[in-house]
């Protein structure tokens, strides 16, 4: 299964995506249809298709990428500006890799409201 997961692949490095950060557990990387100046894609190296099948089991790779994700905002120098990270978990949220990432965005003024 995770052997055609594109989010496993690029994490493995077979697809030469350049990671912007990494950590013990996760990768970081640019989105290829970025939403915002900044949109950086954090993603767990081991296959996990969303959200709450990280949770409980896998709690300190759920904290690993938000600590990355941090990471990433401030190598890109939003904390003072400020930045967003969200999930999407299934379909009514919109998720279209099944492969668990939290999206860092910034860079601008975002849009208000998350529903
Ligand atoms: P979702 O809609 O599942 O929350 O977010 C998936 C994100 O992955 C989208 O923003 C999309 O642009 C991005 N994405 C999909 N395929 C690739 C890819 O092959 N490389 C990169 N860098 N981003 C991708
Ligand atoms: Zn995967």
């Amino acid at each position: 299964m995770t052997e055609d997961c594109i989010f496993c692949r690029i994490a493995r490095g077979e697809l030469g995506t350049p990671f912007v950060a990494e950590s013990e557990h996760n990768v970081a990387f640019r989105d290829l249809a970025p939403q915002a100046p900044i949109h950086v894609l954090v993603v767990p190296r081991r296959h996990m298709t969303a959200l709450q099948d990280a949770v409980p089991g896998h709690a300190d790779v759920v904290a690993d990428a938000l600590t990355l994700a941090t990471e990433v905002a401030r190598q890109a120098g939003l904390l003072e500006s400020g930045y967003r990270v969200i999930t999407n978990d299934g379909p009514d949220a919109g998720q279209t890799v099944p492969h668990l990432h939290f999206h860092v965005l910034g860079g601008a003024t975002l849009q208000a409201g998350l529903g």
